[in-house]
């Protein structure tokens, strides 16, 4: 069954003009884009979407990393998408990441690593509706 997942092109992979080559990786690898906007998140809106992670230590970087300028969102479908999409997104530290994910190519560090991507059905489901309405993925 055909599922969907919540990508972020974070703002240091935009910053860096390195999302079309993202956009390419994810249709390249059978993902549809369902749903697409290029915004700026306040500091508020990135600790809601972070909200899970709220008693971590790098939460307050992090939120403030999230903020600092564009980033990319898109609703991707597929089948079994969380999971593919995590797996071609690669390790949250670049480091660990495996060769050719997107992670190893355009991530920094453990912080500022490219992209984000949902890791269940139950945050795939909260993030998806955090950034887009019932209307904009209606297809
Ligand atoms: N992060 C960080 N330091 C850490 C762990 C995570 O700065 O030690 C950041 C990183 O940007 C990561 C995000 O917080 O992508 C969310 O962390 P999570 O553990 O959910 O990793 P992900 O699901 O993004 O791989
Ligand atoms: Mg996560």
């Amino acid at each position: 069954m055909k599922e969907r997942t919540l990508s972020i092109i974070k703002p240091d992979c935009v910053a860096a003009k390195n999302a079309g080559k993202v956009i390419d990786m994810l249709e390249k690898n059978g993902f549809s884009i369902v749903a697409m906007k290029k915004i700026q998140l306040t500091k508020k809106q990135a600790q809601g979407f972070y909200i899970v992670h709220k008693e971590r230590p790098f939460y307050d970087s992090l939120t403030t990393f999230m903020s600092e300028g564009p980033i990319v969102v898109m609703v991707l479908e597929k089948e079994n998408a969380i999971a593919d999409y995590r797996e071609l997104m690669g390790a949250t530290n670049p480091k660990d990441a495996k060769e050719g994910t997107i992670r190893a190519i355009f991530a920094t560090d453990i912080e500022r690593n490219a992209v984000h991507g949902s890791d269940s059905k139950e945050s795939a489901d909260f993030e998806i509706g955090y950034f887009f309405n019932a209307l904009e993925i209606l297809q």
